[in-house]
């Protein structure tokens, strides 16, 4: 399948400020073939899409979510993480059967290909039923059975089974492990998990330092820090998507620096369980690669990682009472290509170059006149409803905002219904 955008104003997300080019894009496959200006539309193209002079930047990557969660949008809201977890969501998960699974996930999917985001990397249970919804959404995913001290039961087994199925350079989806939280997991936990992850080749998806009361815990507990803690099971040996790290002290910070991965920044469900203020400049500066996500749909009730650009913006210029100290430009890289590093996928997409997965978005940015500065537009002013097209991995999987694969009212009809069973 060969599939040409014509009439693109690209944003390709390379160097160092932002560099608008008129350029036409030729995908063949999955891939992105050629990028140049006036491309000739030869029988081989087998769809054009004209992107009418519109912005045309590489799709944006949510480095941390729950898919399933989508049900809890609005539910026993503004309380703190831990009230909220014990008393309103665990309760709620024991409910959950396979279809709930399926449907929640195929929502929180749809929801994020409508507002510009390609690529996710996720962590639950019932991972069975959510990896045919990201099949079936097409998006760009990578999954992890959430273990904890609780659930280990078949979890091993099953990621070994997907890690095998899945793992490899031309998957749209592939396989970490992953350990819930510091609090969740005890050393023998840890250790298998980490012994999983380097058997299968893979990554670990975690929650680090996200709360005073963790960093309390695990203080009295095991007198180290959560960064201690893990390093200690050797979780740093292999590539690690670190999310929240908003308590991390500087010799923290020293252990990190190293790590292959880096921190999923989680600005709205941050403030909104007022967990905290992550301090993304002090990690950017010493080089720990920051990407952004979104957490499960309960704790920020919104998918649309536009917002949290916004918010990840207007907290570190707060906390710093310095409008210097991180620009427009900064945050769209933590959106792309930071966000694609830290997953370990910067070699495959993040920018628009040619032999990178064509996972492009076109977005309107025709009303925020005069354009002065394109990058504080996208940061700034724009959500995901100016998103117009979404292609992954070389499909077109939203085009003039209708989604060409699947019914989002059916979708949004099943996750309705099956709300009313379970909360
Ligand atoms: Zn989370």
């Amino acid at each position: 399948m060969t599939l040409l955008i014509k009439n693109a104003r690209l944003l390709d997300m390379i160097g160092d400020e932002p560099n608008v080019k008129d350029r036409d894009i030729l995908i063949r496959d999955n891939k992105i073939a050629e990028i140049k200006e006036n491309i000739n539309e030869t029988e081989e193209i087998g769809k054009i899409i004209d992107a009418k002079k519109m912005i045309v930047m590489p799709g944006l990557v949510n480095t941390h979510t729950h898919l399933a969660m989508s049900v809890f949008r609005g539910y026993k809201d503004d309380r703190s993480l831990m009230d909220w977890l014990n008393n309103a969501i665990f309760p709620v998960e024991d409910k959950f059967e396979k279809q709930d699974f399926y449907w929640n996930s195929y929502l929180s999917c749809l929801e994020m290909i409508r507002s510009g985001t390609t690529t996710c990397n996720d962590m639950y249970f019932g991972m069975e039923e959510i990896v045919p919804a990201i099949e079936e959404s097409g998006i760009r995913a990578i999954v992890s059975w959430c273990i904890t001290d609780d659930s280990v039961r078949d979890k091993p087994e099953q990621t070994k089974k997907y890690a095998k199925l899945f793992n490899n350079k031309e998957s749209r989806i592939r396989v970490y492990t992953s350990a819930h939280a510091p609090y969740t997991c005890k050393p023998e936990t840890v250790k298998l998990v980490v012994d999983l992850a380097k058997d299968l080749n893979t990554g670990i998806h975690l929650h680090l330092s996200e709360t005073v009361d963790e960093t309390n815990i695990i203080k009295t507990k095991y007198s180290k820090t959560s960064t201690e803690y893990f390093k200690d099971f050797n979780v740093f040996d292999v590539p690690v998507v670190l999310a929240h790290g908003i308590y991390l002290s500087d010799s923290d910070i020293e252990i990190l620096k190293n790590v292959k991965g880096g921190i999923s920044h989680n600005p709205i469900s941050n403030c909104k369980l007022a967990s905290g203020i992550c301090d993304v400049t002090k990690l950017r500066k010493n080089g720990i690669k920051v990407g952004l996500g979104t957490d499960g749909t309960g704790s920020t009730t919104t998918l649309d990682l536009f917002e949290e650009m916004k918010l990840t913006a207007y907290l570190q210029k707060i906390k710093y009472m310095n409008s210097e100290i991180i620009k427009a430009w900064d945050i769209l890289k933590m959106a792309t290509i930071e966000g694609a590093e830290v997953l370990g996928l910067q070699d495959e997409i993040g920018t628009l170059e040619v032999g990178k997965k064509a996972d492009i978005i076109i977005v309107d940015t025709g009303d925020l006149i005069p354009e002065n500065d394109v990058a504080t537009n996208l940061v700034y002013a724009v959500n995901g409803n100016n998103v117009v097209t979404t292609i992954i991995d070389g499909k077109v999987i939203m085009e003039n905002r209708k989604l060409l694969n699947s019914s989002f009212e059916k979708v949004k009809e099943e996750v309705i219904k099956n709300a009313k069973r379970v909360l």
